[in-house]
C-alpha cells in the first residue's frame, strides 16, 4: 500500500524513550531512529487533512482539541495508518466509539431509541468477526509476509510478564489467529503491533498478515 504524503514533512522526537526524526523527500517517508510511529501517523493525518474541521459533524474544532478517530476502528483490527485515519472533534471521536466511518453515518442520522439498538448489532457483528477472523479491514491493504524477514527491535526484558503480551497471547491461543495485522515499511521494519509480533514469534506462525507501506522506508 502507498501513503498519501504531503510534499514537506518532517517530524521530530527527542523524548527518553524516542529519538528520531521523519521526513518526506522526493514522495518517500523516510524514518531514522526509533521515531513512535503512532505520533509519525497522526502528524501526517493532520498535516493532510487539517486539524480544524471535524470529517464526521463539519463543524470547526476548538484549538488544541483536535482528536484523532481510527475510521477502522480498533477493536476489528483498525491500525495507525493514515487512510484509516480522520481528524475528528471529541465529541464524535467518542460518540463514534467502535463504529466505523460508514457506520456512523449511518448512525447519526438515526433517533435515540434505534441509535442504541444499532449499536448493539454492530457490536455484536464486530465480535463474532473478531473470534472468527481476527479483524475487519479491506482485504487489499493486508497481506501475508514471512514472520522470518520482518525486522523488529527485540523483547524487552520484562516484556512477557506484560499485561498486554499476556493478553494478545490468550487471543491467539483461544483463535489461532492475530487480532490485528502488523504494519511495516516498505524494507520490513516493525512500524505497529509489536506486542503481536512477538507473541506469534513465540507461537511459532511462520506467517503473520502485514500491512506494507511501499512508500515508507527505516533507516537505522
Ligand atoms: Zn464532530
Amino acid at each position: 500500500m502507498y501513503v498519501d504524503l504531503p510534499k514537506v514533512f518532517s517530524y521530530c522526537t527527542s523524548d527518553k524513550e524516542h529519538s528520531g526524526v521523519a521526513y518526506v523527500k522526493d514522495d518517500i517517508l523516510y524514518i531514522r531512529g526509533p521515531v513512535a510511529w503512532q505520533k509519525v501517523a497522526y502528524n501526517l493525518t493532520f498535516a493532510m487533512k487539517g486539524k480544524k474541521v471535524c470529517r464526521y459533524c463539519g463543524k470547526a474544532i476548538k484549538r488544541r482539541k483536535a482528536t484523532i478517530d481510527h475510521m477502522f476502528p480498533r477493536n476489528i483490527g483498525g491500525v495507525s495508518i493514515p487512510i484509516n485515519l480522520l481528524p475528528s472533534c471529541s465529541s464524535c471521536n467518542s460518540n463514534k466509539s467502535d463504529l466505523t466511518y460508514h457506520q456512523y453515518k449511518i448512525y447519526r442520522t438515526l433517533d435515540e431509541r434505534k441509535r442504541s439498538e444499532y449499536k448493539n448489532k454492530i457490536n455484536e457483528h464486530n465480535e463474532q468477526m473478531r473470534y472468527k477472523k481476527g479483524f475487519d479491514l479491506p482485504k487489499k491493504w493486508v497481506e501475508q509476509a514471512d514472520i522470518r524477514l520482518i525486522k523488529a527491535r527485540s523483547i524487552p526484558e520484562n516484556g512477557r510478564k506484560q499485561t498486554k503480551y499476556r493478553r494478545v497471547n490468550r487471543f491467539v491461543k483461544n483463535y489461532h489467529h492475530v487480532p490485528n495485522p502488523l504494519v511495516i515499511s516498505q524494507n520490513y521494519f516493525l512500524l505497529e503491533g509489536h506486542t503481536i509480533y512477538w507473541v506469534a514469534l513465540d507461537s511459532g506462525f511462520k506467517t503473520i498478515p502485514v500491512i506494507r507501506l511501499e512508500n515508507v522506508i527505516v533507516e537505522f
